[in-house]
């Protein structure tokens, strides 16, 4: 909780019950970059949340829905404290449009908490987190598919071993609305959302919209969903329960399928579509000789996300599938993908 201060995030501040917008730099050692940023200091004390969007490049439903929900928030109506990002990466999101940062090649999403000393990259993590995460109750980290991928909207968190923690973050999970949570099982890696639960912030993925559409209905849609996750929280007064809450169900990261080779890929689904170990998803081409190989899924599952675009080199995640959560717990950890 909260109490009664200022929201300082550097150089812009709100007094309770106001709300402040702007931008705030960050030193990236080599340049910087100016941070967008909307602080809503509610009149009621409350929890402190951190909505984050544009960690990536090239995903705009986040972007969007994160810029409509910082003009809608009444700071008078606001139990707590809201720091929303619309751009957290402005390199990625202006230049490239693209996950991986035109200044330095790093995807950013790979490297959290991030380095104050290290690349530009690295230090930008660093401060997202220094100065937007340190002190919040809850994270929400909104993505999409890019615009050479397809996707499945799902939410995503990871578990820490933490009951307490992994209760809050599940609660997070299923208030938004969405149908499919994805569980990854342990909270290793640079991913955001990882990076947060290390350090004990309930914190999670929303991932919707897809090969870089911009349409309103699906931007709406989200800010409904973070206005349900709000009134979860107490942050939002819940004037009238959703009718009928859309039931959810629990998947587990299983694969993450990578091309071995550079060449033009051809899939054979799209997301949202079951498949049974073993089968072909898809081939690769070799321009050079029209040699063909096939891709086969190593195990049965659903396909969350996977790549369109026809030209893949090594490395390139190709489909990323998930299966059903058994009410026990598997003992091993399946290979979880770092998702888009
Ligand atoms: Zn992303």
């Amino acid at each position: 909780m909260t109490d009664h201060d200022p929201l300082t995030v550097g150089t812009l501040s709100a007094a309770p019950g106001t709300r402040a917008r702007g931008t705030v730099p960050a030193d990236l050692g080599t340049l910087t970059v100016d941070i967008p940023l909307t602080l809503v200091n509610g009149a009621r004390p409350g929890p402190r949340v951190l909505i984050t969007a544009g960690v990536h490049g090239g995903e705009f439903t986040g972007i969007d829905a994160a810029t409509r929900l910082a003009s809608l928030l009444e700071p008078a109506l606001v139990h707590g404290q809201l720091i929303i990002c619309p751009v957290a990466n402005p390199p990625a999101v202006y230049q490239g449009r693209l996950g991986v940062s035109p200044l330095d090649g790093v995807n950013i999403n790979r490297v959290f908490p991030g380095d104050p000393d290290g690349g530009p990259t690295e230090r930008l993590a660093a401060w997202l987190f220094a100065h937007l995460l340190d002190g919040a109750d809850a994270y929400v980290d909104l993505h999409a598919g890019g615009i050479d991928e397809v996707l499945r909207d799902f939410v995503g968190h990871r578990l820490t071993g933490d009951t307490q923690l992994d209760t809050r973050t599940a609660d997070l999970a299923h208030s938004l609305g969405i149908e499919d949570v994805i569980l990854g099982l342990d909270a290793t890696g640079g991913n955001s959302h990882a990076a947060a639960a290390r350090a004990g912030v309930p914190a999670i993925l929303v991932e919707t919209g897809q090969l870089g559409e911009r349409d309103a209905d699906t931007a709406t849609r989200l800010v409904e969903s973070l206005c349900a996750l709000l009134r979860g929280l107490g942050v939002l007064e819940g004037e009238t329960p959703p009718a009928a809450p859309t039931p959810v169900r629990e998947w587990i990261w299983a694969a993450g399928i990578t091309a071995e080779q550079t060449g033009l890929w051809y899939p054979e689904f799209t997301a949202g579509d079951d498949v049974t170990e073993g089968q072909v998803i898809g081939h690769i081409i070799d321009p050079s000789n029209g040699q063909e190989h096939k891709i086969h899924t190593p195990t049965s599952g659903r396909v969350f996300y996977g790549m369109h675009a026809l030209t893949v080199a090594p490395n390139t995640e190709l489909a990323a599938i998930a299966v059903p959560r058994a009410p026990t717990r598997p003992t091993s950890s399946p290979r979880q993908p770092p998702t888009p």
